[in-house]
């Protein structure tokens, strides 16, 4: 198969050169000039495991390509995907559409010939008629027709899983696109990976179902994970307790600072939008935004409660700040408004990130960046690990002690034990799990 796919963005470029792998011939577009110029430079502009090796060898063996020039990439391609941008429109949380009906319009004026227009973006149910409306109008004699394909990858592991997908999500309204889209994943196809052929506004809704489902789960662990600390129970054991239950699921139940990145806030906000437009509220969803909206801050307040008091003035150390390990998208990182609370009530911030530290820049001012974990804890009041980063999974508490100004280390993600840190002569704060002062002073306020 000949692929265009527009947008060479996280999406655009995992997709892109997962096809091309795949044995299709394939060209990445962009508008951005610099992008495209780095790419055929064979620089890859995001950190994501294994993808300037994919790119190399697709590239190297004539099957990939980048370019800015829409028309002919389109003109050259049977099946052509959108996989633009689809933020939150300023103001009102619904999502920006602005990208996809561009996109639309100048595939419409470059196609040639039967092509099938794939929406792989992440767009509220109704967009797939929209599109099909925008390219008929603007090119009445084009052959195309508008298919919803989702995409399902988890940034730091996007190749495996487009490549290991659990399912292909494909809403067509049109029987002539069914043949172009199985023979474009017969490789999964083979390897037994379920296609699930559905109607085009039912695909656009699984998608967002999926990622606010997700994000009530994880919502639902860390609202356990309150009432945990206030019970002296242990919430990585509900966790666990709840997850061997085929029914529940052990996955997405890690108590931790609230979900971020580039797909969860943006996706529960506009699902929000969707239900109140069509007079179906999703309550649950509206729910699950309002609790991560304010757990953010919630764990700045955390951390200055860890330390005691006062933190105007005091170094706060913090290890990551992209919004999950194995990516550089600082896109919403609970990190961010972390910092701010902190920075709010005077503290001074040294941060260090493995691979987020140029794209933080751009989002997070006014604080130190550290050239490394021990770097950013000397001379620090107080470390908190916010991203969970293998290069954070054994830290030298002895060394962390003896460089610190005050040995108070709070563990956002459970990545450690008290008994593990303790020792050192650390006050350690963790999340959803009884501290051994916590739970002496439950026990006296039970035995009052
Ligand atoms: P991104 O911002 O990383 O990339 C989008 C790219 O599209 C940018 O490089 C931009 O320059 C380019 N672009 C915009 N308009 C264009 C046009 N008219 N022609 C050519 N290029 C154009 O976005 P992303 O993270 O790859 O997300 C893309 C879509 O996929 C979104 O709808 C998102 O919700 C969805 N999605 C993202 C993920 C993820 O993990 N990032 C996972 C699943 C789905």
């Amino acid at each position: 198969m000949r692929i265009a796919v527009i947008g060479s963005g996280y999406v655009g470029l995992v997709s892109g050169a997962c096809f091309a792998d795949f044995g299709h011939t394939v060209v990445c577009v962009d508008l951005n000039e610099q992008k495209i110029a780095a790419l055929n430079n064979g620089e890859i502009p995001i950190f994501e495991p294994g993808l300037d090796q994919l790119v190399a060898a697709n590239a190297a063996a004539g099957r990939l390509s980048f370019t800015t020039e829409l028309d002919s990439a389109v003109a050259n391609a049977n099946v052509v995907f959108i996989a633009v941008g689809t933020p939150s429109r300023r103001g009102d949380g619904h999502a920006d559409l602005s990208y996809v009906y561009a996109a639309a319009a100048s595939i419409a004026k470059a196609v040639f010939g039967f092509t099938v227009v794939v929406t792989k973006s992440t767009v509220p149910v109704g967009t797939g008629d929209e599109v099909a409306r925008i390219m008929r109008e603007t090119n009445p004699s084009a052959e195309i027709v508008v298919v919803s394909n989702p995409e399902f990858l988890r940034e730091g592991a996007a190749i495996e899983d487009f490549k290991r997908p659990d399912r292909i999500v494909i809403g067509i309204e049109d029987e002539s696109a069914r043949e172009p889209m199985t023979e474009v994943y017969r490789p999964l196809y083979l390897n037994q990976a379920p296609l699930m052929f559905t109607g085009r506004r039912t695909a656009e809704l699984i998608k967002y179902a999926a990622n606010a489902f997700l994000a009530m789960k994880i919502t639902f662990i860390n609202e356990v994970s309150d009432l945990c600390e206030n019970t002296g129970a242990n919430v990585q054991d509900v966790a666990r307790g709840i997850g061997l239950d085929n029914r529940i699921g052990g996955k997405f139940l890690n108590a931790g600072p609230g979900y971020g990145g580039s797909c969860f806030p943006k996706d529960t906000l506009a699902m929000m939008k969707i239900g109140q437009d069509y007079g179906a509220p999703l309550r649950l969803v509206e729910a699950t935004v309002a609790i991560n909206d304010q757990r953010k801050r919630a764990m700045g307040r955390k951390i200055i409660t860890a330390y005691g008091s006062d933190v105007r003035g005091k170094t706060i150390g913090i290890l990551g700040l992209t919004f999950k390990p194995n990516t550089d998208d600082m896109r919403d990182a609970p990190s961010i408004a972390i910092i701010q609370t902190l920075v709010d009530a005077g503290a001074i911030i040294k941060a260090y990130d493995p691979e987020g530290m140029e794209a933080s820049k751009s989002v997070i001012s006014g604080i130190q960046y550290a050239s490394s974990a021990y770097d950013a804890a000397t001379g620090a009041d107080c470390l908190v690990l916010v991203t969970e980063w293998n290069a954070f999974r054994s830290l030298d508490f002895a060394h962390l002690k003896s460089i610190m100004r005050n040995p108070c280390f709070v563990d956002l993600r459970n990545v450690y034990r008290d008994k593990e840190v303790e020792p050192h002569g650390f006050t350690y704060t963790s999340i959803g799990r009884p501290s051994r002062a916590g739970l002496e002073e439950l026990g006296s306020a039970a035995a009052e």
